[in-house]
This record gives C-alpha cells, structure tokens and sequence, in this order.
C-alpha cells in the first residue's frame, strides 16, 4: 500500500461529534477466538445503536498462507486508509522465520505511537487479589526491540537491534502526562533498565523527566523496571499511569490485566497523529478457539474506547455500563467464572447476549462508565525539532567472528596489532560486552564474537577513511569483520557505552 497520506490530524476529524451517516470502520474477524469475539461485540454496538459502518478486511492466517509475509494484503490497507479507523481481532503470527508480526506492521504503519491499556479490578465480582487495581500502562508501540531487525553474526552469535529515539520518547512521555492530565490521574511512573541500558534506556528516561517537568501538577517517579513490575504485581493500587517502553510494556500489561481478574477482560487503544487501531490485549487463544468459551470483553472494551474515539461516547456509557452490570450479575465466561460466586457459566454468544438484554441499565455497586472521558487522541504527537548537536568522530567499535588459537584474546590482540601497526590503535576488546583485553579475567567465558575497538593513535582527529582502510586490511587478513560501530561525541559526551570492566 502506499503510506502516503494526506496530513489530517484525527483531532480534525470529521466524525468527531455524533455523525447522521454510519462512521466507517475497517474490521478485521482475525483468527483463533477472533471470529467469535468478534461476532460477538459487533452485535453488542449493533444492539446498542452504534452508527457504524464495517468494512470488513481479510487478515493474518489465511493471508499468510496465501503466501504474503505481512500477513496483509493491498486492498486491506486501502480500507485502512479510508476509514483511519480499525477494530482488530487478534491473530496469530506463525512461528518461524519468513513471517513479520502482523500487529507490529499495523501499529508501525499507521504511526501508532502510543498503546494504551487500562486495567481495573471488577472485586468482588470477578475474583482478583487486587479489589483496588486500577491502572493504565501507556506503552511505546513503534521503537524498542520490536523494529525486528535482528541478523545471525556468527554461527553462534545473533543480535537483535534496540532502537530508541528522542522523538519517539519526547511524544509518549507527552501523550502519557497529557493522557493522566486531560483523565483526571495524579501520577505517572517510568519504567526502565537504565541502569544497565543507559544510553537507550537512559534517553526514555531522561526525556520523561523532561516532560514531567511542563506537568507539575502531575506527580512523577523512575522505577528500575525490574523492581517496579515486581511492586505492580504485589501492590498495584500504588500505580496509577505507568510509562513504559515498548517490550517492558507489552509484558507487564498483560500481567496487570491477568492479575486484575483476567487476561479476557483488557482492551487497548493504538493511538496515532491519523489513525487509531483498537483491540483486546490478548492474542488468538488457539486453546480454546471454535469451542464458544472465549471471553469478548477484551475486544468490547477496546470497541468501547473506539465509540469514544469517534464521537459516540453515549453508545459507549450504554455498552460499558450493560457490561458491567453483566459481571455484577455473576454472569460469567469460564476465564472468570467461580463456583459458589458466579451465577452462571456463559460461552461467549450468551455473554453477548447478556449485555444486550442489560443495554439501558447501569451497575448497581462497580463505578458505572464516565459519561465525559476525555478523548483518546490528544494532538500531542509532534516533538519540537532539537539543536542538531556537534557530532565528532572518535573511534570504530569493529565486531569479528574470530573462532582460533583457542580463543586467547592475548593471540586476537597481537594480531591485531600487528595487521594495524601503522594505522588505528587497538584499546580493547570485549566478548559479549565483557573485557577480555587488556587484563582479562582467565574465567570469563568467550564466544565466537569479538568487539575491537580502535582509535587514532596520538589523538588525531578521526577519519572515515580510516575506518574503511582497517576494514580493508582486515579482509586481506581473511578476518572476518562482521559489523561496525562507529564511536562519537555529541557536544563533546561520549556516544558509546565502556565495556564491562573498562
Ligand atoms: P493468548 O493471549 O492468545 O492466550 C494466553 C492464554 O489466555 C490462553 O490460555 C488463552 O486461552 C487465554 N485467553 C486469551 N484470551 C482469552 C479470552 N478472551 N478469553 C478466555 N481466555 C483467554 O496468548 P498466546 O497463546 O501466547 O498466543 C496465541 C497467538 O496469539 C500467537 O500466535 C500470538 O502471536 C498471537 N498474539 C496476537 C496478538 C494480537 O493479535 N494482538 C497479541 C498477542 C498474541
């Protein structure tokens, strides 16, 4: 498809207030218990009087096998581009080389920056250790790990590329201190590994602490993620919006719903500058797919989010508050049913059914649905453009897959040495990050990958030329140089993380 489209930010939107015309929306049935939620949801907004218009899409297995890695096709992405609006039933992404998630391409497609997914406790009628849980994780949905690119370096070495911008931080710190302002939410923790990842880690880090400081009335805190999700699980009800770059976030939010009653149960908002993707959290439960017995209120939430989306927050408080007068009647599918405590076991239809015998009524004891939630797309994707800093060349990490003389970094080194001796100046090498050189340790275990890293000798000012005739003079060697990482400054600040035991 071609993903140029015209500039026209959803905040804009046409259909932002109640439309006379259906709102076309662009479905996706999916796979597994896809069909079933779907189904079931649909006849939820049809019962309850949504005005929308499904444009029904092919994707994910069916489309895979049709032999198309994305797992979708042109005339799937046209509607997309039309409609700008899309209710996903999860798929299932085979397993195996050859298959790009399709969830990943979706979200990164269409400029789905933020992934919100409010989790709540439903006590006492879904069972949960944590009656006071309610949270909403504001998840980075396009950077981090999930680019995809990853390369097998040596026969036994792969590599998976974390990428982490200041543009990408600057607009999820944004959406999510905007998303706790505009949703009456009094705080925000940050999660993250920079004390280890201190340069990509540390980047998400610092700009959240950058953009706490423009929302003083919002409290904010850092947590290392490790700590955090631990304290998550146990206390939840200490959290209010937790920030979180995208592979941290992608798992904890599925422990947060699982713990607030069930992995069923949480639906999530793909938020971007012009379009918006809504589906449950879960995936395509093959285990109990065709059998009637998955849950739909993933997906109903995340098709209530999109009827406030587009301008439908009063079908959206009639379908919520039906909802939730359904688990408050103990009428249950089998992920939340409790003997003695339910009323009924309910396969997925007779769930939906359910709803829609309650539509008009409210919970008589949870918090019924707000009439007024704030919008979901709060028009705060754009990062100012920053000074471009003064970038210097300094030096050039060069990875070898080097597998002789019983791997002695000793031997590695006065090889080196010696290929070099009148170009760069060999200062270290590492293996997995480790130093083995200068000063090794004699216990620490070395693969087939080498990390040298060389710079100028007599503090020259570096060239690329350099580094390219290194490059060279290793090929002539037969080293085998399987990738390179030049080293910078930027404003004079090192670029580039120390080895371990540098
Ligand atoms: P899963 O979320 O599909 O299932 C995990 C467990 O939760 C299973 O025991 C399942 O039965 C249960 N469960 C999930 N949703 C439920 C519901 N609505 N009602 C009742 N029980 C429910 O995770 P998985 O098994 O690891 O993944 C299955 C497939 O889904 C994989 O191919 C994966 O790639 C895909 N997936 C898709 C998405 C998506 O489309 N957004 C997200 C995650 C996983």
């Amino acid at each position: 498809m071609s993903t140029q489209r015209t500039a026209r930010p959803l905040h804009a939107r046409p259909h932002a207030s109640p439309s006379p015309r259906p709102v076309p929306v662009t479905v996706a049935y999916g796979d597994g218990i896809g069909p079933e939620i779907m189904t079931a949801t649909l006849r939820i907004l049809e019962a309850a009087g949504a005005s929308i218009d499904p444009q029904v899409i092919e994707i994910g297995e069916q489309v895979y096998r049709r032999g198309l890695s994305a797992g979708i096709d042109d005339s799937a992405w046209r509607s997309l581009e039309e409609t700008r609006v899309f209710l996903k039933a999860p798929i299932t992404t085979p397993q195996g080389g050859g298959y790009k998630s399709l969830n990943v391409t979706a979200r990164k497609t269409l400029g789905l920056y933020a992934n919100v997914r409010p989790c709540r406790a439903f006590a006492p009628f879904v069972a949960t250790k944590h009656p006071q849980l309610d949270v909403v994780v504001v998840r980075e949905n396009e950077e981090d790990t999930y680019g995809g690119i990853e390369h097998r370096q040596t026969p036994e070495v792969t590599q998976c590329l974390k990428l982490i911008t200041r543009p990408g931080c600057e607009r999820i710190a944004r959406y999510a201190f905007a998303w706790a302002r505009a949703n009456g939410r009094r705080k925000v923790t940050c999660m993250t590994k920079d004390n280890i990842m201190k340069l990509t880690d540390g980047l998400f880090r610092k700009v959240a602490e950058e953009v706490a400081k423009e929302y003083p009335d919002i409290e904010y805190e850092h947590m290392i993620i490790d700590i955090g999700a631990a304290r998550l699980a146990d206390t939840p009800e200490r959290f209010d919006v937790v920030l979180m770059p995208n592979l941290y976030g992608d798992i904890v939010s599925d422990v947060v719903a699982q713990i607030a009653g069930s992995v069923g149960l949480a639906g999530s908002a793909n938020i971007g500058t012009e379009c918006a993707m809504f589906e449950a959290i879960h995936g395509s439960a093959p285990d109990i797919a065709g059998r009637d017995a998955a849950n739909p209120s993933g997906l109903l939430n995340a098709a209530v989010m999109m009827l406030r989306h587009i301008g439908q927050a009063d079908v959206a408080v009639r379908v919520e508050n039906a909802w939730l007068r359904t688990l408050e009647d103990g009428i249950h599918t089998r992920d939340v049913y409790v003997e003695g405590q339910s009323t009924t076991l309910a396969g997925t239809a007779a769930f939906a059914d359910a709803i829609i015998e309650r539509l008009g009524q409210a919970p008589q004891r949870l918090a019924p649905a707000r009439e007024a939630a704030a919008p979901l797309d709060l028009g705060h994707a754009a990062a100012a453009p920053a000074r471009r800093p003064e970038k210097a060349l300094v030096g050039v990490d060069l990875f070898l897959d080097w597998d002789e003389a019983g791997r002695d970094p000793e031997q590695l080194a006065e090889r080196l040495q010696g290929i070099m001796a009148d170009g760069l100046k060999l200062t270290m090498i590492t293996n997995r990050g480790t130093k083995v050189w200068p000063q090794g340790h004699s216990a620490t275990f070395r693969t087939d990958h080498w990390r040298c890293r060389f710079v100028p000798r007599d503090d020259q000012p570096m060239t690329a030329a350099q580094i390219g005739n290194a490059m060279l003079r290793l090929a002539y060697a037969g080293i085998d140089v399987v990738k390179s990482e030049n080293l910078y400054t930027f404003d004079g600040v090192k670029g580039y993380s120390l080895g371990q035991g540098e």
